[in-house]
């Protein structure tokens, strides 16, 4: 018996019949750029509950700096955003999935302008194009400076706020995907939920689109913040749904490591800027490295902080912003955020240490945003589409949000013209009864876990320590999985081990270096490992898929 594999259906007892029932056409779980942009889309059809388990503010949405990318300039191509892309992905993208999102970019850009985002404008009074590592040509928006993701969000949850076919529902978490029957392949019917003041509640629905967003909470150290505990996937798992490529975990190099701050990101456009890196005795390391020295790939320069930590016996290494004029300006987010520490770039190094950024892999889907489970669609960081590959492209995930966002909306609404009947109620019963083993100290299991996962499933991995971390997880599972919990705390830890191992057994099972999968035993990637490796519930074990080539047919 797999604990992990083979464990129960749902994560909590329950009757539906007993419970409050709430109907809708379309249940979008996640109110991030993906989930509004699809709830926007499927209101033009019918009735849409839009769930966050905390406030709409609170997504990795509104935290995202950088910025967001979309052939808007004369001179720049889709095609050259795809030829970007793919090179990022090293081998794993689906070109078709890359097209889709690159080729509507533009439109993606002038819509949501067209809705009130504001973007900064360069001398002419247009939205000014920015360059950034990996993009062949300047198509990278931001707003405010480093603030293009609260600008999103904002806009975003505007358009749903002025939406009346859109009720959105704050703090009420999501549980687990209804299904009628525990089979894996049966249709979701909707969500068990509970919201912190009416508590636990059924809501069924035509179409649920899962768009719950990302797993950077698995690591001690994280850019991400705390809602992004990988529910989604882990539900979408309860349900039978195929995850993909789980091993892909981008880092980011330079998040601010201070004991006690969260870990904020400090963007790669302050390297861009001409920021340095230097090590506890305050030299540069970086051109050592790599010919790009402070510039050179994501990965390259979250590693070679990692080696140089471990040469030091610890600790951080610094930024060096010192020589950056106007960093308030251009930076004001940033700005503030450390002057609460009592630092100013302008005089003061920063303490700086990689962290786990963006969930690469993730729920299986075609170009419509569904699953392989009838009545179940997954868009944004949650969800594998292909356009990523084996790593991100930096500031195509906003865009890939707004993108498939779109189109799952459409098929959502879709599912309405064809006059799929309202679903539900649907007797479900879910009778498993709280386990005789000890009970246990929740917050102990999660900061272990995160450790273990900082350590042994991080930037660089290897056999050894990645079977160390399974065996691990597979007995933590055995007497945290059998737990019943009554809040979202004990909830996310059950849904953090269980995707927490399969990262772990992705990680352990692709015996190669490709993207931003690090496995020091194989240098670099190996063809027999250009595939997918997909995880489905009820099997421990990866099975593989080809990887899905152009509509050309041509692999690149
Ligand atoms: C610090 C930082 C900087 C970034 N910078 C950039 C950038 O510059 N450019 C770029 O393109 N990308 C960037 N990214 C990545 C990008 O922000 C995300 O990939 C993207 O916003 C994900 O959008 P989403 O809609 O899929 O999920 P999110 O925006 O994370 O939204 C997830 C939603 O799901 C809800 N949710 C989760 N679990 C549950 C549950 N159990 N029940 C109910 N609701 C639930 C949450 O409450 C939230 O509303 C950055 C990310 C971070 C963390």
């Amino acid at each position: 018996m797999d604990a992990l594999f083979d464990h129960r259906r749902y994560l909590i007892p329950f009757r539906s019949s007993l419970l409050p029932q709430i109907f809708t056409d379309t249940l979008v779980i996640g109110g991030g750029v993906a989930g509004a942009r699809a709830a926007v889309e499927a209101a033009r059809h019918g009735e849409v509950i839009v769930l966050a388990k905390g406030e709409l503010s609170a997504s990795n949405t509104a935290w995202a700096q950088g910025g967001i990318a979309g052939v808007m300039e004369e001179g720049d191509t889709p095609e050259a955003h795809l030829g970007d892309t793919l090179v990022a992905g090293a081998g794993l993208c689906d070109e078709d999935a890359v097209r889709l999102i690159v080729e509507n970019g533009g439109a993606a850009l002038r819509e949501l302008m067209a809705w009130g985002a504001s973007f900064d404008a360069g001398a002419d009074g247009r939205p000014a194009a920015g360059l950034e590592g990996g993009h062949s040509a300047a198509r990278i928006y931001h707003s405010g400076g480093d603030a293009t993701g609260a600008e999103i969000q904002r806009c975003v949850s505007a358009m749903m706020r002025a939406t009346p076919e859109i009720r959105v529902f704050e703090r009420c978490f999501a549980l687990d995907l209804m299904t009628p029957s525990s089979e894996v392949g049966a249709s979701v019917l909707g969500a068990i939920t509970h919201h912190q003041r009416y508590g636990l509640q059924m809501i069924w629905a035509r179409t649920t689109i899962l768009a719950s967003g990302g797993a950077g909470v698995l690591y001690r150290e994280t850019s991400n913040p705390r809602v992004a505990t990988a529910d989604g996937l882990a539900m979408a798992s309860r349900a039978g749904a195929t995850l993909a490529d789980m091993a892909f975990v981008q880092f980011h190099p330079t998040a601010l490591y201070l004991p006690g701050a969260s870990r904020a990101l400090i963007s790669e456009a302050v390297r861009g800027e001409g920021a340095l890196l230097l090590d506890a005795a305050g030299r540069r390391f970086m051109p050592e490295i790599h010919p790009m020295a402070e510039l050179a790939p994501r990965d390259v320069v979250s590693q070679a902080i990692m080696r140089q930590i471990a040469k030091q016996g610890g600790g951080h290494v610094w930024l060096d912003c010192r020589g950056l004029s106007g960093f308030a300006a251009r930076f004001p987010g940033i700005a503030d955020m450390l002057r609460k520490f009592e630092l100013d770039a302008s005089k003061d190094l920063i303490p700086v240490h990689p962290a786990a950024h963006y969930m690469v892999g993730g729920v299986r889907t075609d170009l419509r945003g569904r699953t392989d489970v009838p009545g179940l669609l997954a868009i944004g960081e949650v969800a594998a589409c292909g356009l990523h590959g084996a790593n991100r492209l930096a500031s195509n995930s906003l865009l890939e949000g707004l993108v498939l966002g779109r189109v799952a909306g459409e098929e959502a609404g879709r599912a309405m013209r064809t006059d799929t009947p309202r679903q539900g109620p649907v007797p479900v019963v879910s009778d498993i009864r709280p386990s005789d083993h000890a009970e246990i100290d929740l917050a102990d299991v999660r900061s272990s876990l995160r450790s273990a996962m900082w350590r042994n499933v991080g930037l660089e991995r290897t056999g050894s320590r990645l079977r160390d971390a399974s065996e691990m997880f597979d007995f933590w599972a055995r007497y945290t999985l059998d737990k019943i919990f009554d809040d979202p705390e004990g909830w996310e830890v059950q849904n953090m081990l269980l995707v927490a191992a399969l990262v772990t057994r992705s990680a352990l099972w692709r015996e190669e270096s490709r993207g931003c999968h690090l496995r020091s035993e194989f240098a670099g990637a190996r063809e027999e490992f250009r595939v997918h490796d997909l995880w489905r519930r009820g099997r421990g074990e990866a099975v593989v898929e080809p990887v899905h080539l152009g509509s050309d047919g041509v692999g690149r």
